[in-house]
């Protein structure tokens, strides 16, 4: 079954590509499910270089829904938040009117008030730690269907003692509160030379220790990139020794089961 659940697009500013573009090239492709999961903003404006602005969310919803209903396919409407106890309630509300959330955590604040990203060198010690913390808030929230990158500390960092740690607590905590785990494809896209990145081979083989399934996404930002890197996230589990949940449709709500059980 092909289906990719974190999608971007042109609305988030570092993407491309037109709702209803992604929909017909899932559609032509052979999808089952489509899900659009854009970078949600916040009331406040933070991070807004990196998402759509605050006033397009009713555009992109209503965008998606009616790509919905043209599609030969079934298409969620959702968003990837950057969850913070702060924005809990906002959060709550954005969930009761979309399909679905992800989490990624793309920042980590330190006690300084400044805002480090795993993206970029310089990412601590400390601020791996931070990004487990956040991690695990994200998932005990309840408000979301998967963590998406949980190994995306690993762009600039090789893994080490520090690393195995944070990845320990979130692997340990996901099966904990049934929140699957998701292979990023997008990842193997920005690989260098001197790091793995992400997927995270150590993240994973620390990660099978807890659970031996996990969902796949491309968590693509242009259409040609919608299905590129599936064939990569599926040799990766396999290589890992993971299996490959499948997404289903459940009283309005999306749940996973393994590829065997269908
Ligand atoms: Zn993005
Ligand atoms: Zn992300």
């Amino acid at each position: 079954m092909l289906y990719n659940l974190h999608t971007h697009s042109h609305y988030c500013g570092h993407g491309s590509g037109e709702i209803h573009e992604y929909a017909d090239y899932a559609a032509s492709r052979g999808f089952s499910m489509l899900g659009f999961s854009e970078h949600c903003p916040l009331p406040d404006g933070s991070f807004s270089s990196t998402r759509m602005p605050f006033s397009s969310m009713e555009k992109y919803e209503s965008d998606v829904r009616a790509s919905g209903k043209l599609a030969p396919l079934q298409i969620y409407l959702g968003y990837e938040i950057d969850y913070s106890e702060h924005f809990d309630s906002f959060y709550r509300m954005i969930s009761d009117r979309t399909d679905y959330l992800i989490a990624g955590v793309h920042f980590v604040e330190r006690p300084d008030g400044t805002y480090h990203s795993p993206f970029y060198a310089g990412f601590s010690d400390d601020d791996v730690r931070r990004y487990a913390d956040a991690a695990v808030k994200a998932m005990e929230s309840g408000l979301i269907s998967f963590l998406a990158h949980p190994d995306v500390f690993l762009c600039n960092r090789r893994f080490d003692k520090v690393a195995e740690d944070a990845s320990r607590i979130i692997a340990s905590a996901a099966a904990e509160l049934s929140v699957p785990l998701e292979i990023n494809g997008n990842g193997l896209m920005k690989r260098s030379t001197e790091y793995e990145g992400y997927p995270s081979s150590g993240f994973w083989r620390i990660a099978r220790e807890y659970a031996k399934t996990a969902v796949i996404s491309t968590d693509a930002h242009a259409v040609k990139n919608l299905d590129r890197t599936i064939p990569f996230c599926r040799a990766f589990a396999a290589d890992s020794g993971i299996g490959v949940l499948v997404p289903y449709a459940i009283d309005g709500h999306l749940g996973f089961r393994t590829e065997k059980e269908m």
